[in-house]
């Protein structure tokens, strides 16, 4: 008797007894490994009454073999046993993927995406998009992800791998395409980061002539209709939330809203008092207090814990938190709290709706940064609670919502004077500020919309340029760009574009929270590891002296290099 496993689910098998036929299975069971390839025919019969087994989906019948035989013998050591994957560490895993794929979980979730993709594909179609594969070997332009360069054998010249189909998705709406879609290969060169991939899959769309709502309902529409039915039912419209909202309320423009413990503004509290406020504090004027309110924290939390949270403060954002705790009503013990008058604390107290054994995180400095750090320690909190199994958040829920109305640019990192943009630079202005971009280009509020979920970005999407004019002016008067190598582009604006706009959605990430996996790795079939290697090939690979000559390459030594 053995257990036959294939991709639908394991079986018991009864090799016959009598000595002829069924010792000569028996023996080229004995000598197959576990994992060997089999072929065995027979009859299904249902199992003798008391021997069924529970706890096997398959646990009421058995098959009755009259024929075995092995197809392909198996080694007898692997480097792991399938079954026992949980323990395996993730290299060995990556390493030996086509045996990790063999497991339950592995086998779950790429056929879930399978799934998941056929259905949207169908809805897409049903609904008048046309599919179109665009080229994976581009060239340089400017701006967003840092891109692949691909060498040719034209001296000097190289290919790009394309950060998104972005380009050709509006040269397909001037050419008349005017519903797009792909399942499409993006490439990012973003050097090492957690969970992300240098390749990934996004859906995407593109679509004419349509308002911002045409695009977000739709793309509602089509979530909706790939929604596996064991995850319930997606309510629609998902909420909407402003930029500004987001920020002032979760710190992020990535709001996760299962759960609560929400950034206040407690600026009034202190109209008085000048805590955290130094003189040479650059911006007065822009200077609030903000807090998060953990409720019943005493008990939770350690002084260790709190500690930490004091330090990441410091480490990633450079500011000094305060930890106030409540242990009577109003009255906090904190290091600051004998400088705070009672009104004060008392204000506080009410405005954060704190009750004895709640602690309240209490910061103050520029809108930005005091939103974002408040918001990074909102998660912190959250996920230092659910490891104590303290339930903070449904872990069945999917939380989306919009995040729109973004400004169009934001000042660069370290540089207060020039912008960059928030989406990318093909992303078109609201109408009503559309005359700004000329005067006062970084109070522009952009046609941009993310979808987010349970806190993730996993869609982002915009209305887009189509006046040559306006996007020449962004590209080299806003943004500083040189424009030539768009001139494709431009050139196609002035050649009757319609108005247009679509979305991408990171099918991967998507995904990923589906099958309740953290990493998008889980669900993709060969995935690379965050410093973009593939641990099975050992890609990427060195290549022959002869291979970088027909390329034009010369490679420097690091020594020569320094
Ligand atoms: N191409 C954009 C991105 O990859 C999505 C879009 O604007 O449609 O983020």
């Amino acid at each position: 008797m053995f257990t036959l496993r294939d991709f639908m689910g394991a079986t018991q098998v009864i090799l016959p007894t009598d000595e002829a036929h069924g010792k000569g299975m028996v023996q080229l069971l004995m000598n197959a490994p576990l994992e060997s390839v089999v072929k065995v025919t027979g009859t299904v019969r249902k199992r003798p009454d008391g021997l069924e087994n529970k706890n096997m989906n398959t646990g009421a019948i058995e098959i009755l073999a009259c024929d075995f035989k092995v197809l392909n013998r198996c080694k007898e050591i692997l480097p792991f046993h399938v079954h026992d994957f949980k323990e395996v560490k993730e290299p060995l895993r990556m390493q030996y993927r086509y045996l990790d794929l063999r497991n339950k979980k592995m086998q779950h979730n790429i056929r879930l995406r399978s799934k998941l993709a056929n259905d949207m594909r169908q809805f897409l179609c049903k609904h008048g998009f046309v599919e179109v594969e665009t080229p994976t070997l581009f060239r340089k332009t400017p701006g967003g992800a840092r891109e692949f360069i691909v060498p040719s054998q034209q001296k000097g010249k190289f290919y790009t791998l394309p950060q998104s189909p972005q380009q050709f998705k509006q040269l397909l709406m001037v050419g008349g395409i005017d519903r797009y879609f792909q399942f499409a290969r993006c490439y990012r060169d973003e050097g090492a980061r957690i969970d992300r991939q240098p390749e990934f899959t996004q859906v995407d769309l593109e679509m004419s002539f349509v308002e911002q709502d045409d695009i977000l309902s739709l793309t509602e529409e089509l979530i909706k209709s790939a929604w596996p039915e064991d995850k319930g039912q997606l309510q629609i419209p998902f909420p909407r939330m402003s930029y500004s909202t987001a920020i002032k309320k979760y710190g992020t423009d990535k709001p996760d809203t299962r759960f609560q413990m929400l950034v206040e503004d407690v600026t009034e509290c202190f109209s008085k008092t000048k805590i955290f406020q130094s003189s040479n504090d650059e911006d007065k004027d822009d200077f609030i207090y903000k807090a998060i309110n953990i409720k019943g924290g005493v008990n939770h939390l350690s002084n260790r814990e709190l500690k930490l949270l004091e330090k990441e403060a410091k480490r990633r954002f450079n500011y000094k938190i305060t930890i106030m705790k409540m242990i009577d009503n109003n009255q906090f013990i904190s290091q600051i709290s004998k400088y705070l008058p009672n009104d004060v604390q008392k204000n506080l107290s009410e405005v954060m709706k704190a009750e004895p054994g709640d602690i309240i995180i209490l910061g103050g400095g520029r809108t930005f940064p005091i939103c974002s750090l408040l918001g990074y320690l909102r998660k912190l909190v959250a996920s230092l609670l659910e490891g104590k199994g303290i339930k903070i958040q449904d872990p069945d829920a999917f939380n989306f919502v919009w995040v729109n109305n973004f400004p169009l640019f934001m000042p660069k990192e370290d540089c207060d004077i020039s912008l960059e943009t928030t989406h990318h630079p093909f992303t078109a202005p609201i109408a009503e500020h559309q005359d700004m971009i000329y005067t006062k280009p970084e109070k522009v509020c952009g046609q941009h919309y993310d979808l987010v979920l349970n806190g993730f970005e996993i869609a982002g999407g915009s209305l887009r340029i189509h006046d040559e004019k306006l996007q020449r002016y962004v590209l080299e008067d806003v943004l500083k760009e040189d424009a030539s190598s768009l001139e494709h582009l431009l050139q196609a604006l002035q050649s009757g574009c319609p108005p247009h706009g679509g979305i991408a959605v990171g099918f991967d990430r998507l995904m990923a929270i589906l099958c309740g996996e953290s990493t998008i790795r889980e669900v993709i079939a060969f995935p690379k590891t965050g410093e973009g290697n593939d641990l099975m090939s050992n890609a990427p690979a060195l290549i022959s002296e002869e291979l970088l000559n027909e390329y034009n390459i010369q490679l420097i030594d690091d020594d020569n290099n320094s």
